[in-house]
């Protein structure tokens, strides 16, 4: 059934789905972030380390993301 196997998925930070990792966008925390309210940026290449917050294509989820990777963080921070 499954012919996922080499195909690496990545998990919607908003919606919780699991897309092909082509299909979402990567962000990463910026270099320096000791700020709570820090603004994710962008990583079309996906070379960036750290941890990074995979979003998918939906508007919604686009929506969505900013207010929900601050409270991401703040769940991280303690
Ligand atoms: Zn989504």
């Amino acid at each position: 059934m499954s012919c996922k196997g080499h195909h690496p998925e990545r998990m919607c930070v908003v919606c919780r789905e699991r897309f092909p990792k082509e299909e979402l966008t990567r962000f990463v925390p910026p270099e320096e972030t000791n700020e709570p309210d820090f603004r994710p940026v962008p990583d079309p290449a996906m070379t960036r380390p750290g941890r990074g917050y995979y979003v998918c294509d939906q508007a919604r989820c686009r929506e969505r993301f900013p207010k929900m990777i601050a409270g991401l963080m703040k769940k991280r921070a303690r």
